[in-house]
């Protein structure tokens, strides 16, 4: 490799129409060397600055919770919300009576279950919980609740259409999808598994997915029979709230099968309660027994995590995700887009900048599932490909996650850029997924409050639902060669 002598016309140095090489520089100028690029101001680098005060003591129930206590994981389980009074009660004096109401009806009428974390609980800006990302995305509250589209279903994906054993979901060729059980440190609004996740609602009975030894069993003997199984998600639920035990017998008993080559377990749990990472030693040395196996192995074992907002990364997170580091175990994200959550080029790229600054590798940003009940939290298709578009660039490609649609009706994650064909009047779009099912269209609709009035008064009306959805489909065929 040469090496070219800086010289005076250099990169380093900018020359403007008004200075020319042979004159000398004006004075004061002679020693400065101009960038091209200027460096930024480094208080403007806000992923780096993560949030190290003690928030929790804005929060009246825990003013005096010291930080030792406030990290302990026995202290945030204990003190663990699973009931909307008593939420209401810990809100008292932070929020409207209003704001109460609201969340009382919101209940009422949700698919999903409250459990939310102290952690989690104070690091909601009360002073605007309407507009909190937070808040949003674990706490419904009626007056902003809108109707479904036409066209939506609890299980949206098929997952138990899937399932040769319950709770284990074989789409793909060589990875499968293992639910070992059915409950969450966290519960979602926006869950894709509320039909399954969580405590039955006044809306929705749940199917039963309990932490049973045969179930699992069952799971383990047809995974060890299907040669092509590689790959195992041990979701859930979510991996948190198995016991440090069973975590390591579903790690040795996957790892001692030749076929699987890879296992990823699944949880939301950084994201709610890192406090876990840092003290429950006994659940982090069995997942790090699992990862010193594979390795020992050569087989891959990961953890993937579920962050939606650069506000759910705090300085105890990187203290947590430091420790996974430091043992060697390496974390992916999922984050589901969500309208006013992340749904911004600012948000989302913040949020990517400050994974990628605690060791976490963005991997897939999901359009939202057609899941019933949540219809607020919906963008339109046209949102991901425009976030798609201004956050790739703005650091490492690895860092870049893909913007998928998890295909409605079982065709697994697509690229939301492949679309066939995307009517974005009537908020239609066509995938194909030839690996999952060959000759199959899978439509994924966007929400209807954000079309035109038009568009929206066509979709209540069954001739025009059928009349654009087999134009749509026709116009994805067209586009298809033969
Ligand atoms: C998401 C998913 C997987 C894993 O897919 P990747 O694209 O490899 O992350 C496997 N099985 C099911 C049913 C899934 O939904
Ligand atoms: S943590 Fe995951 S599985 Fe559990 S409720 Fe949230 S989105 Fe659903």
């Amino acid at each position: 490799m040469s090496t070219t002598p800086v010289s005076a016309a250099s990169p380093f140095r900018v020359l403007t129409s008004a200075s020319s090489p042979s004159a000398p520089p004006p004075s004061g100028e002679t020693e400065e060397i101009h960038a091209l690029k200027p460096p930024v101001d480094p208080t403007t680098l806000h992923h780096a600055q993560l949030r190290r005060d003690e928030f929790w003591r804005n929060i009246p129930a825990y003013a005096d919770v010291t930080y030792e206590q406030f990290i302990d994981h026995a202290w945030q389980s204990k003190h663990t919300i699973t009931r909307p009074e008593k939420l209401i009660e810990t809100l008292q004096g932070l929020v409207s009576a209003e704001f109460v109401a609201d969340v009382n009806a919101g209940f009422h009428r949700a698919p999903m279950s409250l459990r939310i974390s102290p952690y989690l609980l104070s690091l909601i800006d009360w002073r605007d919980a309407y507009a909190d990302p937070l808040r949003i995305q674990f706490i419904p509250v009626a007056s902003r609740l809108l109707p479904d589209h036409p066209k939506l279903g609890l299980d949206s994906l098929h997952e138990q259409a899937d399932a040769p054993v319950p709770g284990l979901t074989h789409r793909y060729p060589d990875k499968a999808l293992f639910l070992p059980l059915d409950t969450c440190p966290v519960y979602c609004r926006f869950c894709t598994r509320s039909y399954a996740v969580g405590v039955d609602t006044d809306e929705v009975e749940k199917v039963q997915l309990k932490a049973k030894p045969e179930r699992w069993q069952r799971a383990f003997r047809y995974i060890a029979s299907r040669p092509e199984l590689e790959d195992i998600v041990v979701s859930g639920g979510d991996t948190y709230n198995l016991r440090a035990q069973q975590l390591q017998e579903i790690g040795e008993t996957l790892l001692a099968m030749p076929n699987i080559r890879r296992i990823r377990f699944a949880t939301k749990g950084p994201a709610v309660m890192p406090q876990k990472i840092l003290t429950d030693d006994a659940w982090v040395d069995a997942l790090t027994r699992v990862v010193e196996l594979g390795r020992k192995l050569h087989k891959e074992v990961v953890l993937h995590t579920h962050f939606n907002h650069p506000n759910e990364i705090t300085g105890i997170t990187q203290d947590a995700l430091d420790r996974l580091h430091e043992r060697g175990i390496f974390v992916r994200n999922q984050s589901v887009l969500q309208r006013g959550v992340n749904d911004t080029v600012d948000t989302m790229r913040l949020l990517i900048k400050r994974l990628g600054h605690v060791n976490v590798h963005p991997y897939y940003v999901y359009v939202h599932d057609l899941v019933q009940g949540v219809e607020d939290l919906r963008t339109t298709l046209d949102t991901a490909l425009t976030l798609e578009k201004h956050i790739r660039g703005s650091t490492a490609g690895f860092n870049t996650p893909t913007f998928v649609v998890d295909a409605p009706g079982g065709g697994g994650k697509r690229d939301a850029h492949s679309f066939e064909h995307y009517d974005r009047d009537n908020g239609i779009s066509v995938f194909t997924s030839p690996a999952v099912k060959e000759g199959q269209f899978y439509l994924y609709y966007d929400p209807l409050q954000l079309l035109s009035p038009e568009a929206q008064a066509r979709w209540t009306d069954p001739k025009e639902q059928y009349r654009i959805i087999t134009n749509a489909i026709e116009r994805a065929k067209g586009k298809i060669r033969p």
